[in-house]
């Protein structure tokens, strides 16, 4: 399994990469952060927020942080050959609280939750997909790539980040960020 948090600069390309490296049947947890959610819409109908909430585009609401249309996200998917089997969508509290009580495990859990909400409809800011990948997704062996290849450095935009087994380092800034039992984190820095 690979978990990819956020800073997908080109995210159809990042989804790709992803994909070219997963077994058939492989199966990924995707989490982004929705552009379609209340707030955003609110903000958008009173004037107050230029970018429009309903277009499939991404925003880029902080340097290298991007807000993902959910329809987006589900053609880019469909395109690459990935099944969405479940859509879970979450409050920015829910996630936090989650995150803090789930270091490992995480597809486990998933599949253990029984409240899967938001299959038809997602307006909350963090939305959750696990995507299974079909036959005519599987890429040849050959052809398949580092999905590292495709990060840029959250903090300086430098890529490609350099591989050290248990964390990814940025070769400009020497900023690092942690790799656990597949799961690249950037939501911290790891001391250095
Ligand atoms: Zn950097």
């Amino acid at each position: 399994m690979i978990r990819v948090l956020h800073h997908m600069a080109d995210a159809p390309k990042a989804l790709e990469q992803v994909r070219n490296c997963l077994q058939p049947n492989g199966v990924f947890i995707l989490e982004y952060a929705n552009k379609l959610n209340l707030k955003a819409i609110a903000r958008y109908w009173l004037g107050k927020q230029a970018w429009n909430p309903f277009t499939l585009e991404p925003v880029e609401f902080v340097k290298l942080n991007f807000d993902f249309h959910p329809k987006a996200i589900r053609q880019w998917l469909a395109e690459l050959g990935f099944a969405v089997r479940r859509t879970l969508t979450l409050s920015h509290f829910r996630v936090r609280a989650l995150k803090r009580t789930l270091p490992t495990g995480i597809l486990v859990f998933f599949d253990s939750l029984l409240q899967w909400t938001g299959a038809f409809i997602q307006m909350a800011p963090s939305v959750f997909v696990k995507a299974q990948l079909t036959k005519q997704g599987i890429v040849p062996q050959v052809e398949r790539e580092n999905v590292l290849s495709y990060f840029k450095c959250p903090n300086c935009g430098h890529h490609p980040l350099e591989d050290r087994e248990s964390h990814l380092e940025c070769s400009r800034c020497k900023k690092r960020w942690g790799v656990a039992e597949g799961i690249y984190d950037f939501r911290e820095l790891l001391a250095s």
